[in-house]
């Protein structure tokens, strides 16, 4: 067998095949790195032996859930399968002296063959009441002989359907064996050898197979420590350009004769286009842009405020007066329907001002495409929105002065410097544009500083005048009346209503869908699919006279955009979606937001969702649908229903994940973290990379070790990742 590496493929392992090969992609696990860092959110702790005459019946079975126990006892009847009918279950009593339970197996048959009367167990299960006797349904056996006590501490995967804890722990342990030795460590041994720390190898073994809960915490710590530093360290190192001297243009001439008349004209007739005036904070956070755009020094900012505050409009006005000054500036949406969407608003903006934007889709028809960029070549297209397409090596900009991205973190890093860099002078200096990114996402402060390092923010905190504040109920059961009853009213007013469901079809999940948080929805049968509520929706009485439709991210552009204009135009009543909705879309009309499953998702997540609404000037509802009683999830939607701050809530989303984080960070630009929690393990991040940083400053050999460690295995475990997200 030729030498597996950690870059290979995981098919290269014995036993994962195409079909794995795939599952394991949803997990964002391609390498063999990736698998082992893909280390457990958490772990079952089964060394708590127990009798079984302890277990207080009473006290536990107040409630409808079933409660777990772990003991050893003697098989005391005959594990015998029923030979009448094999499809019956397998059951047997295991006693243990103080008391005897009924262990019931469904398909598994087979396990007649393997335990007999009389053999000592170890046995693992929730215990249930049936007829009043205590059983267990398929619990966890096994002679007591072949249990070594780290098989005590069960390791927990996050998982996606046809993969089990077990596939993934039989995998990790060869991956180890295979290639654990190229493992580097990009911890200083300073601070590895004061906090203790061991190998990077011998940490993933104590990660996934710990032989105590305590060295299983110790060893996330040691693996959260070393992934915020390759983190924080490795996207510097990786982000070209750093360290070098740049030079945008000045965009806006400074001093006292710096706007001629002919412009300023053209820039009053574009504020009364505006129809309203600029909430303080936009004003200025265009300000902080305008200074920007004097200097020479690249912008490099970002403008940070909760959905519907009005940054659009900020993103709008700096590429108008960018194109005033003669300049082009390119606006990046993430998706097609929020570039036209835009484009429109900008339109409008710059009626009568002489100039017009341009719109470039990756299905703008091939000639409209080529007239397009004509015009961006010879500087008459100064305005120009679009999508990924404006990415494309074959468009040569005439002038490009500024770059704006909205939602930037749809954006790979890499793609977006495709457009920063332009030019390197004989002198090493780098012609560069001013760059300005709009997000939503309120990013606690200190996870910004890992994200963006040291980006100028501004914070646009206030909405416009007139919003009302949006109404957020919780709703318990996915039956309730008040669902219907809720659309209903609103409809009939003439208003319009967003439903999200938390998947497309019965197995099939919305893809790069990230958001979601706990278990895996695929194939949950109790998850309800978009296609599932359009038929709810569409056999309610209440509703029968209004149009519905649905929308999600794998269908065609062409029938996404369509969809979306006509629920803009007022057509389409009803909006069953998934989270593709989640970006952007400005439909004042529709003041109702239902969210199923509404547990399935973060706080971020719905927060952002919830912005869809209350946009215009009336009353506006949201009501969360969930079933689950999962304590984290009832948090969470006590949360979203007594505050609307994004700030606070992106915190508390923060706190509330548990390590790992395993759907959230991708939200936020940064790659998937297996082991840090970016709210928690913050303090640690700051430690860790200044440590380092002063290290590789200072030099010397230990200095060199690092530089070539932390560059390894980030570009191992990140640098492909950076590209995709
Ligand atoms: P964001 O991009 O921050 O989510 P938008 O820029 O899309 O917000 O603005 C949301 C809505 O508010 C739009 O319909 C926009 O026209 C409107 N709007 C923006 N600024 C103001 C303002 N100062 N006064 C009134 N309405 C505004
Ligand atoms: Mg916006």
């Amino acid at each position: 067998m030729a030498a597996v590496h950690l870059s290979n493929p995981v098919t290269d392992l014995y036993g994962i095949g195409p079909a794995a090969e795939e599952r394991l992609a949803k997990l964002d696990i391609y390498t063999i790195y990736d698998l082992i860092a893909f280390i457990p959110w958490r772990y079952d702790d089964w060394s708590d032996v127990g009798t079984i005459a302890s277990f207080d019946m009473t006290d536990r079975f107040g409630s409808d859930c079933g409660y777990d126990l772990s003991f050893r006892g003697t098989i005391s009847t005959n594990p015998s399968v029923n030979v009448t009918s094999r499809k019956k279950p397998l059951s047997f009593f295991v006693s243990d002296g103080t008391g005897r339970i009924k262990l019931t197996f469904f398909n598994s048959q087979y396990l007649a063959g393997k335990f007999a009367l009389g053999d000592e167990c170890f046995v693992h299960g929730t215990v249930s009441l049936f007829n009043g006797q205590m059983q267990m349904v398929n619990p966890y056996i096994e002679k007591a002989e072949k249990i070594e006590d780290n098989a005590l501490v069960r390791p927990v995967y996050h998982l996606t359907a046809g993969i089990t804890s077990n596939n993934i722990s039989k995998w990790v342990r060869t991956a180890l064996k295979l290639c654990g030795h190229e493992l580097m460590s990009c911890i200083p041994a300073s601070i590895a050898e004061q906090k203790g720390f061991v190998s990077p190898l011998e940490a993933y073994e104590k990660a996934h197979f710990p032989s105590s809960l305590e060295e299983a915490r110790r060893a996330r710590e040691q693996l959260a420590y070393e992934e915020l530093i390759l983190l924080g360290i490795g996207m510097k190192l990786y982000s070209s350009g750093h360290g070098i001297k740049e030079v945008a243009e000045q965009v806006i001439p400074s001093g006292p004769n710096g706007i001629d008349r002919e412009s300023a004209m053209r820039w009053s007739q574009i504020k009364g286009n505006l129809g309203f005036t600029l909430t303080e904070d936009q004003a200025s956070a265009f300000r902080d842009v305008q200074t920007d755009l004097m200097s020479t020094v690249p912008m490099n900012r970002l403008i940070q405020g909760d959905v519907g505050s009005g940054k659009t409009m900020v993103a709008a006005l700096s590429m108008i007066i960018t194109a005033l000054m003669g300049k082009q500036a390119v606006l990046l949406a993430p998706t097609s329907v929020l570039a036209s969407q835009h484009y429109k608003t900008i339109s409008k903006l710059m009626a009568n001002s002489g100039m017009e934007p341009v719109l470039l889709l990756g299905k703008t028809k091939p000639s409209e495409k080529q007239e397009i960029k004509a015009k961006i070549a010879d500087g008459s297209a100064r305005v120009i929105i679009g999508t990924h397409a404006l990415l494309t090596d074959d468009i040569s900009y005439k002038d490009l002065a500024l770059v704006i991205a909205d939602e930037q973190h749809r954006f790979g890093v890499k793609q977006r410097e495709k457009l920063l860099f332009k030019d390197t002078a004989k002198d090493g200096t780098v012609k560069s544009v001013h760059n300005l990114i709009m997000t939503a996402t309120p990013i606690p402060r200190t996870l910004a500083m890992v994200i963006y390092g040291d980006m100028a923010t501004s914070v646009i905190r206030q909405k416009p005048m007139g919003r009302q504040e949006i109404t957020t109920w919780f709703v318990n059961s996915k039956k309730s009346k008040a669902i219907e009853e809720m659309m209903a009213v609103k409809l009939a007013a003439g208003e319009q209503v967003y439903i999200v469901c938390a998947k497309i079809d019965k197995d099939e999940t919305e893809s790069g869908n990230d958001n979601m948080v706990g278990e895996p929805v695929d194939g949950d049968e109790s998850v309800t699919s978009v296609f599932e509520m359009k038929k709810i929706v569409d056999s309610m009485s209440n509703l029968s006279q209004y149009q519905s439709a649905v929308l999600y991210g794998s269908m065609k552009e062409k029938e996404k955009l369509e969809t979306m204009e006509r629920f803009i135009a007022g057509d389409i009543k009803i909006l069953i979606s998934t989270t593709v909705i989640e970006v952007g879309v400005d439909n004042p009309n529709a003041n109702v937001m239902i969210i199923m499953d509404a547990d399935r998702f973060g706080l971020s997540t719905l927060h952002q969702l919830r912005g869809r609404i209350g946009r215009g000037d009336k009353k506006s509802f949201c009501l969360l649908v969930s079933e689950s009683r999962s304590e984290i999830a009832l948090q969470r939607m006590k949360m979203m229903c007594e505050s609307s701050d994004g700030f606070t809530l992106a915190e508390k989303d923060l706190e509330l994940r548990g390590p790992g984080d395993f759907y959230g960070t991708r939200q936020h630009g940064i790659p998937t973290l297996r082991a840090a929690n970016l709210y928690t393990d913050m303090k640690i991040a700051n430690e860790a990379t200044e440590a380092v940083n002063k290290i590789i400053e200072e030099g010397g050999e230990e200095a060199e070790r690092l530089n070539d460690a932390i560059k390894k295995m980030f570009e191992l475990r990140f640098a492909r990742k950076m590209e995709q997200i």
